[in-house]
């Protein structure tokens, strides 16, 4: 008998190849199941996504290829993991192929059976040398009575939950027991052991919060049973972390946003941490919400629980409901997944549908010991010393914390104060001759570095245009704030009599691997006193001693044309104001201290009540004036290109042929524009919005488009196109 399987196997996102390629087998294959196929010269691995045994009308044996074998040993990926992998490709316009190959770790594109079986028996040796200690009560805290209530409002939760707890209200230990009574219960026999996924915005938190949940579970669940998905791993790494996922063996993924996509059969619980942070978005391929998606996951794993496993299994055999399965009786609810997203600032969108009845909106207003949130301090700068750029009421409580034995934070916003060197004679500034973008001046080894396209040199000893000697920095960097602040403080002593540390932390300071800890672990340990850093410094971390935090140069944001920047401001002074007094001894006394030339401004006002509720009410009143997201739906449209001219046309030329299409007139499509920063690396890029109020039009108009973009391609208006992709849902237009 011969199959004639439909095999999903990578082809480039905009090559035009359909979503499935047709192959032949003499054995039926499982959908899901992972397999080598030649395509082209070459071998490649696919996935089975169909396999009947009639051909599709019009193929024939001699215009087949044949299937060159089968990764055994290895469970089929699950109709769960290939539903969410079809939606996304769908919704986020990119081809199957693409996204299902990029959601696999790369490793096992090279892995044969052979080498594939010895990495499964290694890893079940491995497994079985560690058995799991007894499964002894597991240690946590005595819970708050909030995080009591939340966590009985999640157990009978059917919608997604939106856990909105302030920093420091104990979300984490949310996080932690709602895990616990996923793992604790047991999957019905035949199934896969519960699973639990809870992903973090950023590789550099995973560390702290993987040291918890190993610590809480890996005694009772065996080590091994938490593990880590995150692009900082190598990749024999994350192969190994995907296989312990994938069979089953690992009970707990902490990942970054690539880990939505991990293969998780036994899947119950999905947490998204710091929900409302941008890092969730895609930048690059598929540019997916990561958080969006994992709402949708666990929609469709619920379903396939529900429906008794049909999805589930790879095979087409449904299982019937066991007898009393499905009551409810004594708190115990159907058997789903659930998905929980936590923030102290949720985003916009997650508000509006918490609003809507859509999530479920659970309060942890109260900080755990009840230490209260620091108080915010605005420094009207209009009343500072001209030239200051920190104001000298703001210097002086430092000293005092200082004085005491507490720490500061020092928080810039890196954006519109990147240090470009110029010269005050000829007005020459450091720019980069491949992108319209200055260059960066890095003090410590005296480069001029370009943060787009990485282009790097000596710092000139004069002035390139008039040969002026005197070429000075314009703007501050943390490397300047860190070294005018050791000046400002240089009188100030430690109660152990010495001189105040100040450190310096950002992308550049933690760049070789392992430097984030050691600095971490001298601001903990008390060696240092001040810590200057941009947004990296604001996140997660628990820091004990601070009890002063300062946003120097806020502004910046205020009036960005980015109509998410006032939201990601918020977030951001928040979540740093959330590093303060986390000591509930020293909550009292701390402070966030927020220099400002508009301290009128409606964002600080709330802010300063701490009053999220009413920035996100005043946020969406205006969203929804203008149409914007949640309220409309956006998509972008990019091109790169040799030249701006060659990049526009692209777009203008994809927005005339659009006319006629689905829905096309339910869609605004704006002009062409360039993007902010033009030209990367002697690339042009522009951009087209695209604009609408209703999700579905959106949707069929973009799948209806894609063939007129390829075919736009080759319009002779826009030779030299380099690239184009479509965005949705962008974060920033
Ligand atoms: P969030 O993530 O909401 O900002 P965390 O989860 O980091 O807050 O909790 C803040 C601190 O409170 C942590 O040090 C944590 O260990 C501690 N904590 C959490 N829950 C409790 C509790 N029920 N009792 C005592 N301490 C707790
Ligand atoms: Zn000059
Ligand atoms: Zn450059």
């Amino acid at each position: 008998m011969v199959f004639w399987p439909s095999i999903v196997v990578a082809t480039p996102a905009h090559s035009g190849v359909g979503a499935t390629l047709t192959y032949r087998s003499e054995l039926s294959l499982a959908p899901g199941a992972l397999v080598r196929v030649p395509l082209g010269s070459r071998e490649v691995l696919g996935v089975v996504w169909d396999c009947p045994d009639t051909p599709p009308e019009g193929l024939t044996e001699a215009r087949t290829k044949v299937v060159a074998g089968v990764l055994e040993g290895l469970p089929a990926l699950n109709g769960c993991w290939r539903q969410l992998v079809k939606f996304s490709a769908q919704y986020y316009q990119r081809s199957l192929g693409e996204v299902a190959l990029a959601a696999l770790p790369p490793q096992l594109r090279e892995l044969d059976s052979t080498q594939l079986a010895r990495r499964l028996k290694r890893r079940a040796k491995a497994a079985a040398g560690v058995p799991p200690t007894a499964p002894e009560a597991l240690q946590g805290h005595d819970l708050s009575a909030e995080q009591a209530e939340a966590l009985q409002a999640l157990a009978a939760a059917t919608a997604p939950v939106l856990l909105y707890g302030a920093t420091g209200s104990g979300k984490t230990e949310v996080y932690l027991r709602a895990t616990q009574a996923v793992l604790e219960t047991a999957a019905p026999e035949n199934e896969a052991p519960t699973q639990v996924l809870v992903m973090v915005p950023e590789i550099n938190l995973t560390p702290q919060l993987e040291a918890r949940f190993r610590e809480r579970f890996e005694p009772a669940f065996g080590a091994g049973s938490v593990v880590c998905l995150h692009s900082g791993m190598t990749p024999a790494q994350r192969l190994t972390s995907w296989l312990a996922a994938h069979t089953g063996s690992a009970r707990i993924v902490l990942g970054t946003r690539m880990a939505v996509f991990a293969s998780l059969p036994g899947l119950r619980l999905i947490v998204v941490d710091e929900e409302h942070d941008p890092s969730y978005k895609s930048q690059e391929g598929a540019r997916y919400s990561a958080r969006d998606l994992a709402v949708y996951r666990a929609k469709v794993e619920s379903e396939a629980l529900a429906a008794g496993g049909a999805l589930l299994q790879a095979g087409p055999h449904p299982r019937p409901l066991p007898e009393g399965e499905g009551a409810r009786g004594g708190g115990v609810v159907n058997p789903r997944c659930q998905v929980l997203l936590g923030s102290a600032t949720p985003s916009l969108e997650s508000w509006h549908a918490a609003d809507q009845g859509r999530y479920l909106r659970l309060e942890m207003p109260g900080r755990i010991g009840g230490g209260a949130l620091p108080r915010l301090r605005l420094v009207d700068m209009n009343h500072q010393p001209k030239g200051a750029v920190l104001a000298p009421p703001l210097v002086a409580a430092m000293g005092e914390r200082i004085a005491r034995g507490e720490q500061c934070l020092v928080l810039l916003n890196r954006r519109g104060y990147a240090p470009v060197l110029a010269c005050h004679d000829c007005g020459w500034k450091s720019g980069c001759p491949h992108c319209s973008a200055y260059r960066v001046f890095h003090k410590l080894d005296r480069t001029l570095r370009c943060h787009h396209c990485g282009f790097t040199e000596r710092v000139p000893r004069a002035c390139p245009d008039c040969g002026n000697l005197d070429i000075a920095p314009v703007g501050r960097g943390t490397e300047q704030i860190e070294e005018q602040l050791a000046g400002l403080l240089v009188d100030v002593k430690r109660p152990d009599g010495q001189p105040a540390r100040v450190a310096r932390m950002d992308a550049d300071s933690t760049r070789l691997k392992g430097s984030l800890e050691v600095q971490l672990a001298a601001l903990h340990s008390g060696e240092v006193d001040v810590l200057v850093g941009t947004q990296m410094i604001a996140k997660g971390h628990d820091f004990r001693r601070i009890t002063l935090v300062a946003g120097i140069n806020a502004d910046s944001a205020l009036f960005a044309s980015d109509y998410r920047a006032p939201e990601r401001l918020f977030a951001l002074l928040m979540q740093a104001a959330g590093r303060a007094g986390r000591d509930a001894a020293q909550s009292g006394a701390s402070e966030m201290w927020i220099q400002t030339w508009y301290p009128q401004h409606p964002l600080f006002v709330t802010l300063k009540k701490h009053d999220y509720p009413a920035f996100a009410a005043e946020q969406l009143t205006e969203r929804e004036q203008a149409g914007m997201p949640p309220y409309g739906f956006q998509a972008l449209l990019r091109a790169d290109a040799r030249t701006q001219q060659a990049a526009q046309a692209f777009l203008n030329i994809a927005a005339e042929q659009a006319a006629g299409l689905p829905h096309r007139d339910q869609i605004t499509l704006y002009p062409a524009v360039p993007l902010t920063i033009q030209r990367v690396a002697n690339v042009e890029r522009a951009q087209m919005l695209v604009e609408t109020d209703s999700r579905g039009a959106l949707q069929r108009f973009l799948s209806a488009w894609q063939p007129v973009l390829h075919a736009c391609r080759s319009a002779p208006e826009a030779k030299g196109l380099v690239r184009w992709a479509v965005d949705v849902d962008p974060l920033s237009i």
